[in-house]
């Protein structure tokens, strides 16, 4: 008992140090996605997970440790609004996962989580795991300090009609799933209601739907309308008596605007946003999450012949569609954030998106507040964290050289602080 006592004081002393713990960094150039524009010598204080101070001249205090980055261009930690890292290790075909048990798939996931925070990205929106809740199992064990990995924010299950987009098809039909792989699926406002009950109960911080059919789901047709007007209503009423807020999947155009009329914070693909759905996300002030990348790995593991052929079929032609339109939303001012849909491409390289977003209309300052500014508005987390900030989360990231001149070295990040501990220098 004694030698527990002990430990649990050393414990402590160890914890407390370390909390208290202060960085100080030099930043030979500051990116503030807030005021969209770039500071010169720079210099962030840090005590232990928060940032104290930034300014030019800072005084550093004795004792602190110092980390020069004075040759790089520092940015807050990146933000991917729209990730799956509980899924295990790629696997394009959704019925392996009923080979697995949901713990082998959540500890496959672990190297994920590692691959996208060393990759530059400190916070994820994740949306969605087909062994419910093996999202809020990873999220745990990172906040525990048990294993690397990027702040998570997730969504526990995929809300979803009857052989819907999220649901676990491709089965015969007298396969019985167990709970988990048929835990989102609702078909009335009344059910959506108790899924959504059931998710806040279970501790997930948003909820993700499906509104229209899926490119990676077999039996579905992406032009579909899925969950009614009525259904959709239920669900965001329903999440906001728990302060939580939603997001749906969209491909359909009808999909799209049911789902931003019903008051989502956002709407995920949003592939054929047509004219009018455009005009209703920015009335409603509704974020536009486009994954205008990974049609790229798609295409590519379609080359290898991995990719399921029926979903090659449905994601015909649908990729260039969705970057036009995403060229349209940016030149109308719809509030856009950046989410990858990692997990389709490997993760650690959601980074590569960016290059694809100023490709198809936004500044290179644009594309990086969807990432940090824009997507912790989305998150409702502006306070904590999106910026470099007094306050804010120590979540900090270096490139070599100007991203704003070059968005691509943002593939390449060489220094990765979260929560003001160092995981990549
Ligand atoms: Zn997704």
């Amino acid at each position: 008992m004694k030698q527990i006592l002990y430990f649990l004081v050393a414990c402590c002393i160890l914890s407390s140090t370390a909390h208290s713990q202060v960085t100080a960094i030099r930043a030979g150039r500051l990116v503030d996605p807030d005021s969209g524009s770039v500071l010169t010598d720079q210099i962030i204080l840090i005590r232990g997970a928060k940032i104290e101070k930034v300014g030019k001249g800072i005084d550093i205090p004795a004792g602190a440790t110092t980390v020069d980055l004075g040759m790089m261009t520092v940015l807050p930690g990146l933000i991917d609004c729209h990730t799956h890292l509980a899924d295990g290790v790629h696997d394009p075909e959704p019925v392996n996962r009923a080979r697995k048990l949901p713990a082998q798939i959540a500890l496959e996931s672990v190297p994920n989580a590692r691959a996208m925070l060393e990759s530059g990205f400190t916070t994820v929106r994740d949306v969605g795991a087909y062994r419910a809740l093996t999202d809020v199992a990873l999220r745990d064990a990172i906040n525990r300090g048990d294993i690397p990995g990027p702040r998570m924010f997730v969504a526990g299950a995929y809300l979803t009609i009857t052989g819907g987009a999220g649901a676990m098809t491709g089965l015969a039909p007298d396969v019985t799933l167990p709970w988990d792989l048929r835990y989102g699926i609702a078909d009335s406002p009344w059910e959506v209601r108790k899924v959504v009950r059931q998710l806040a109960h279970d501790g997930v911080d948003h909820i993700k739907l499906l509104s229209s059919g899926a490119v990676l789901t077999h039996s579905s047709n992406p032009n579909s309308r899925e969950f009614t007007p009525e259904e959709l209503q239920a669900a965001v009423d329903e999440a906001k008596s728990f302060g939580l807020r939603v997001e749906a999947h969209a491909h359909s155009p009808e999909g799209i605007k049911n789902a931003i009329r019903a008051g989502v914070a956002s709407v995920e693909h949003a592939t054929q946003i047509d004219d009018e759905g455009i005009a209703l996300a920015k009335h409603h002030g509704t974020y536009l999450d486009m994954d205008i990348y990974d049609e790229e790995c798609i295409q590519e593991e379609g080359k290898t012949g991995s990719m399921p052929k029926d979903f090659l079929e449905h994601d015909a032609q649908l990729g260039q569609i969705q970057r036009e339109n995403f060229r349209k939303a940016v030149a109308a001012g719809v509030k856009m954030s950046f989410g990858t849909d990692a997990g389709v491409c490997p993760y650690g390289t959601s980074g590569k998106q960016f290059a694809f977003m100023v490709k198809y209309g936004m500044t290179p300052m644009q594309a990086i507040q969807a990432a940090t500014s824009n997507a912790a508005d989305l998150l409702g987390h502006s306070t904590e964290i999106g910026s470099i900030k007094p306050g804010k989360y120590a979540d900090i990231i270096a490139v070599a050289g100007d991203p704003l001149a070059n968005v691509a070295l943002l593939e390449d990040v060489k220094f990765v602080m979260k929560d003001g501990r160092i995981y990549k220098h």
